[in-house]
């Protein structure tokens, strides 16, 4: 027996073995039925598709082959990947020195006929081979020869095919990823925009809403009494003579009574009210199915318990008052409350005027 010798490019070869990811895998149909057919048109009992390995040969495929795996020096494909470009064709193995006491001829499976086609792949590297073999001395015709050939391309063109998908299998899984943290991304993105607009929302110093949400209300509620024709009352709410208190007793305090003021405010009508902080010391008070003269005792509630605060400061509050009407907008509704309240200014201050 001769062993087979080695290819130069053993090492690139065993590489583009490795590529495929073909070694020790399950049998698979389409290989199969690749070697069926060659078994087939050569007439054999057996055969195989066979990939050489650094040290052993292993069948992908195999028909009439007890085993799996053999040791590549024993191995008849071992031989035949050293001549790339032909077939190899044994037609008895017994007057072949390198098979004659090959253990694979002399004991089971007693192969004496064997051809082998090599699988090239795209590199030009021969992997292993498609391969018939028989129990008894044999030859192949043209049209065999050529239709192992033909055959052990399909085979490598299956292999690439199948590496091609993995890969794009791969690619795709890890897009899918990608999309997926992108879409964690934008869901956090969108909570924290979320999070600023309800920050634009609101007065910093007071947490009352500001002007902004004020102006949105309003249209809101504004809209609601023109459709349905409900009541809709709007207060503005002004601190008296504020500008004295700052000057009295500093910013923060001034800061601490817009606090307290607004506390006060939504604690009578936070529950069944909108109330906001439109600017400087001055407040709004949307009420919602509200008569005249409730709205004017709601009012009157706010500043009384302003006038009561236990600030260590006298602290009052001038409010106007006033009814939606047919043909309002938020503009003339805004303006004929902030008149009313400047009608409480110069009527004295701490009072609510109505118009
Ligand atoms: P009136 O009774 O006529 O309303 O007099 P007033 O002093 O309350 O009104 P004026 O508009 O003259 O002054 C309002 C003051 O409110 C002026 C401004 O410095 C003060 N102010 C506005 N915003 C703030 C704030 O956030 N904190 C404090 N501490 N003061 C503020
Ligand atoms: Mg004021
Ligand atoms: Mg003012």
């Amino acid at each position: 027996m001769i062993k087979p010798e080695k290819p130069a490019s053993e090492q690139s070869r065993l590489e583009v073995l490795k590529r495929y990811e073909i070694l020790d895998t399950l049998p698979e149909r389409a290989y199969d039925d690749l070697l069926t057919i060659a078994a087939g048109i050569c007439g054999t009992p057996m055969g195989s598709v066979s990939f050489v390995d650094a040290d052993r040969q292993f069948f992908k495929s195999r028909r009439g082959l007890p085993v799996s795996e053999t040791p590549r020096d024993v191995a008849f494909c071992a031989h035949a990947i050293m001549t790339p470009n032909q077939m190899l064709i044994v037609p008895d193995a017994r007057d072949d020195l390198r098979f004659h006491d090959n253990p694979l001829v002399t004991g089971e499976p007693r192969i004496l006929f064997y051809a082998g086609a090599p699988l090239i792949s795209s590199e030009g590297e021969a992997t292993g081979t498609l391969c018939v073999m028989d129990n008894q001395p044999r030859k192949l015709d043209a049209f065999q020869q050529e239709a192992m050939m033909v055959l052990s391309r399909q085979v490598t063109a299956l292999l690439e095919l199948r590496v091609s998908y993995k890969k794009l299998r791969h690619h795709l899984s890890e897009r899918e990823w990608y999309e997926e943290q992108l879409k964690s991304y934008q869901d956090s993105l969108e909570e924290q925009n979320a999070d600023l607009i309800e920050q634009t929302r609101l007065d910093p110093l007071t947490g009352l809403s500001n002007r902004r949400a004020l102006n949105l209300a309003l249209d809101a509620a504004i809209q609601l009494a023109a459709t349905q024709g409900s009541s809709l009352a709007m207060a503005i709410i002004d601190i008296d003579h504020f500008k004295t208190i700052n000057d009295l007793h500093g910013h923060p305090v001034g800061d601490e009574t817009l606090v307290s003021v607004a506390r006060v405010i939504h604690a009578q009508r936070g529950q069944h009210g909108f109330t906001a902080r439109c600017g400087g010391e001055e407040f709004a008070l949307l009420m919602s199915h509200t008569d005249a003269k409730n709205a004017e005792l709601q009012c009157d509630y706010i500043r009384e318990a302003v006038q009561n605060l236990a600030q260590g400061l006298p602290v009052t509050v001038s409010i106007g008052v006033t009814l939606f009407k047919a043909g309002d907008t938020a503009a003339s509704l805004y303006a004929r409350a902030d008149e009313a309240m400047y009608a409480a200014k110069s009527g004295g201050r701490n009072r609510v005027v109505l118009s």
